[in-house]
């Protein structure tokens, strides 16, 4: 069993640290929380053992939520921490899992010389065996990764456009924007999505650009792939419904929006409408020789939970293939067609 500590415990904490618990060779020791809100409150009514900044616990107490002990004690007990901290945050809590000898797996928000390696499992696995530090991309850069890396199987990429078109916030987020406009990502051409690719597949050419957009639901992307030569429409469909963790939206379904994409996700009964999947609309896929034009779906809380658990395994020598199919069975992820 592995012992895993989970620091951070929003939106991708939270996920990460339940996705732990599903694990037949795992154990979560507990969560690392800050303030006693809402999450705590749900954490603690799911059995789940809550550690505390020291100077924390008296409010953690006077909430009526019980404290197992302090964030230190909670990085003794583990193996591996997944520290899903704020940007930034990450990295001000590397020395003290240095200074316990403790594996640590960070997320994109970090940035990337926090580890020893940037990871997707779908492209770079193999390079995370072994490692003591590793980051897992963000969710657009965890989207980007495992489809380029997919559709390399049907010809030799030469290069990679995209349009990021980014949700404003996350669902819980009250205090973000913008409401009612569409906004240039500041440093947006090339975007730093492009550069984060680069940590992995590191002679990519690639140069992407973003709009943030009023929304909470999903991400968007809008990708052009230039092969070395020709491609047929029929093997890129085939190569996408024939790999899990990328799932299509069929032309039969008239899904063509995030809306009911996420409808359709309630409808299927996935737990928090997750979609640990990358979403492709089949309508969208288009071959003009040796181009290629697609878009896809992002959900931004939820996918990139299972690279979290692979890059677990990874550290502990644990082979891909068997990684990624216990994580893909304990998590209900699959491959086809969603809808
Ligand atoms: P979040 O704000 O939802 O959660 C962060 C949690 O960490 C909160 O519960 C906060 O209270 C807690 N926290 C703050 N300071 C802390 C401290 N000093 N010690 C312990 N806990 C502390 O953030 P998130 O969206 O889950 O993002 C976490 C990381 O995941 C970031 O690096 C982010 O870039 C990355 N990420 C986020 C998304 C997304 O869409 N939300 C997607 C992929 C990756």
């Amino acid at each position: 069993m592995i012992r895993v500590a989970v620091n951070g415990y929003g939106t991708i904490g939270k996920r990460v640290a339940e996705a732990v618990m599903l694990q037949p060779d795992m154990q979560l020791i507990g969560v690392g929380k800050t303030s006693p809100n809402a999450e705590a409150i749900v954490a603690q009514r799911k059995g789940i053992r809550i550690f505390a900044p020291e100077d924390s616990v008296k409010k953690f107490e006077e909430s009526g939520i019980r404290v197992e002990g302090s964030i230190q004690d909670m990085v003794k007990l583990a193996d591996v921490v997944v520290d899903a901290t704020p940007n930034g945050v990450g990295a001000e809590y590397k020395p003290l899992y240095e200074s316990q000898g403790k594996r640590a797996v960070f997320q994109g928000g970090e940035k990337p010389n926090v580890a020893e390696v940037s990871f997707s499992s779908l492209c770079n696995y193999d390079e995370g065996i072994g490692r003591k530090y590793i980051r897992v991309v963000s969710c657009n850069t965890t989207a980007l990764l495992r489809t380029i890396c997919t559709l390399s199987k049907v010809g030799k990429v030469e290069k990679v456009r995209a349009t990021i078109i980014r949700r404003a916030a996350d669902p819980k987020e009250i205090k973000r924007g913008p409401i009612n406009s569409l906004v240039l990502d500041p440093a947006s051409v090339p975007s730093h999505h492009a550069k984060d690719v680069n940590t992995v597949l590191k002679d990519l050419n690639i140069i992407t650009t973003a709009v943030i957009a009023p929304t909470t639901l999903m991400h968007v992307h809008s990708l052009n792939v230039t092969f070395k030569e020709k491609v047929s429409k029929e093997d890129v469909i085939n190569v996408l419904l024939n790999t899990p963790r990328l799932v299509m939206v069929s032309s039969k379904s008239k899904v063509s929006s995030t809306a009911e994409v996420i409808e359709t996700a309630r409808d299927l009964g996935r737990a928090r409408n997750d979609i640990k999947e990358v979403v492709v609309f089949e309508d969208s896929v288009y071959v003009n020789g040796n181009e290629l034009i697609l878009t896809y779906a992002v959900h931004q809380e939820s996918i990139v939970v299972p690279e979290n658990v692979d890059a677990i395994r990874a550290m502990h020598g644990i082979p891909a293939e068997e990684s990624i199919s216990t994580t893909n069975k304990t998590l209900g992820i699959i491959g086809g067609y969603l809808i």
